[in-house]
């Protein structure tokens, strides 16, 4: 049996300016400047939390061959041009009719992806598969939580597995999952079908986390499903929200072995049970200024950390949002952290001046002036790196990545890690390579919603949910959509739903 596999993964937030190119997913893929299949994907994810990373440990566990085409990946920002959503598409169909025949097909795609000529980049792109492979090839597709699912998408896919985790800590599982389920397909084992329900719900990252209740009891409920006699797999996806297309929000599927009516039945008893949730899943939010009251009033709690989820670059956000490190300043906190703020022009003047210069800095809020104005002040070096790391923690665990040249500064006595690559900080040991140990410090600022808790969330004595403004924002009220569903909750008043 063989089997290939691979995708373009991307989150777009919608409400970003800053366009996502070809050389976005160049630099961020690091499978080199064609984006080779291969060799080069079994080099990069054997072994690591990753979707491919249970494709292959899948693969070898079904036994059969597994063959990586193409694996695309660009940190979240706005539109996907056209060329660069083409370009790999097209890589992609030629290397698929190159390796013709082969047996189906793995697709690991994100599933809120937003290209300039499509607003369901996902469904565009496996119809693009279809068109190569036929009607009866199975396909199955693995997708984040944050997937805003169309009708049009779940049609196109035999199988839809989704993540059960926010923070993505089981995307080796789910990857694992859709390889011995696409092998159980092709011997002839399983017929899979599938219930898609998408919901009139719009949910945000805070209470979408699968550490917290409601979310964490309602997944409990999903595994069981799973259990039950004739399911095959069941998936929730909150959707990502700060995308203003008519597929947002939260959706739905359950797939059984053969059994329509089964199938609908689970897929309603599931919708219900999210949809009763929606009141639980609005989040509550802490001020700056709030949250250094909390730290400097019990300082036997430990660490706290200030989730800045409105200026999360895992979601889009420019990353360089000073509101934040402003109030620390102003308020002379000691003991405060900044982590991870994207400057490429702070980071190489600092490199270029050494550990231990002061220098001059403009800090930060240079993308836009939604996320705060720059920090104009002296800074000290206090020490530099390369930005090289590996991800320690549960999520992406195993997986290399770069945060380019990066430094760590004191300014106006906070301590502020100044990165040249955009990246959400999530694993402590993205501060510990730039020399700062966070369990030794009073409040740790965090450009990450949520998947932060995975790793940091042991360490931290109290978390807040950030009150700042930014496209990230864990607030409904401060976009303005013109593209989504209506009715749809909380936007809308919507008593009851009839499904
Ligand atoms: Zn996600």
């Amino acid at each position: 049996m063989r089997i290939v596999s691979g995708g373009v993964q991307h989150e777009t937030n919608t409400f970003s300016k800053i366009p996502t190119t070809l050389a976005d997913f160049v630099r961020d893929s690091n499978c080199g400047e064609t984006l080779a299949g291969g060799e080069t994907i079994f080099e990069r994810f054997r072994g690591t939390g990753s979707i491919h990373g249970g494709y292959i440990s899948g693969a070898e566990a079904a036994g059969f061959e597994l063959v990586p085409l193409l694996c695309a990946k660009a940190q979240p920002s706005g539109l996907v041009e056209k060329t660069a959503f083409d370009t790999m598409l097209g890589w992609f169909v030629e290397r698929l009719k190159e390796e013709q025949p082969f047996d189906g097909v793995l697709l690991d795609l994100h599933g809120a992806m937003v290209a300039e000529h499509h607003e369901d980049a996902e469904a565009a792109f496996v119809a693009a598969v279809r068109d190569v492979v036929g009607a009866k090839m199975p396909i199955v597709v693995t997708l984040d939580l944050h997937a805003n699912i169309s009708a049009r998408l779940a049609e196109l896919a035999d199988v839809i597995i989704g993540f059960d985790t926010y923070p993505h800590v089981d995307m080796q599982d789910r990857g694992h999952e859709a390889a011995e389920l696409i092998a159980r397909i092709v011997k002839g084992e399983i017929t899979p079908v599938q219930e898609f329900r998408q919901l009139p719900l719009i949910t945000l990252p805070p209470r979408q986390c699968t550490l917290r209740d409601p979310m964490q009891t309602l997944m409990a409920r999903v595994h069981q499903m799973e259990q039950e006699a004739g399911v095959l797999t069941a998936t929730v996806a909150m959707g990502f929200p700060f995308a203003d297309i008519p597929d947002t929000g939260a959706s739905i599927m359950v797939t059984t072995d053969g059994d329509a009516e089964l199938a609908r039945a689970k897929a309603d008893e599931l919708a219900g049970w999210l949809w009763d949730l929606r009141d639980e899943l609005q989040p509550e939010l802490t001020t700056i200024e709030d949250a250094m009251t909390y730290a400097n009033d019990h300082p036997d709690d430990g660490l706290v950390i200030f989730a800045d989820g409105s200026d999360n670059p895992g979601g889009g956000a420019p990353c360089d949002g000073t509101i934040a490190l402003h109030a620390l300043i102003d308020a002379g906190f000691k003991g405060g952290v900044v982590g991870v703020i994207y400057d490429p022009e702070t980071a190489a003047q600092a490199h270029r001046a050494g550990v231990g210069a002061t220098i001059p800095v403009r800090l930060g809020g240079k993308t836009d002036n939604l996320h705060g104005a720059p920090v104009e002040r002296d800074a000290y070096v206090r020490a530099l790196c390369d930005g090289k790391y590996i991800y320690r923690g549960p999520m992406m665990h195993g997986v290399q990545d770069n945060l380019g040249p990066t430094a760590t500064l004191i300014v106006g006595g906070v301590e502020v890690v100044v990165s040249s690559q955009r990246r959400q900080c999530f694993d402590a040991e993205m501060l510990r390579i730039a020399g700062v140990d966070p369990v030794a410090r009073r409040l740790l600022v965090l450009k990450s919603a949520v998947h932060f808790r995975a790793d940091f969330g042991p360490l931290a004595g109290r978390i807040f949910d950030a009150d700042t403004p930014g496209i990230h924002r864990p607030d409904l009220a401060a976009f303005d959509f013109q593209r989504l569903r209506r009715p749809i909750y909380p936007l809308d008043d919507l008593a009851q739903w009839m499904g």
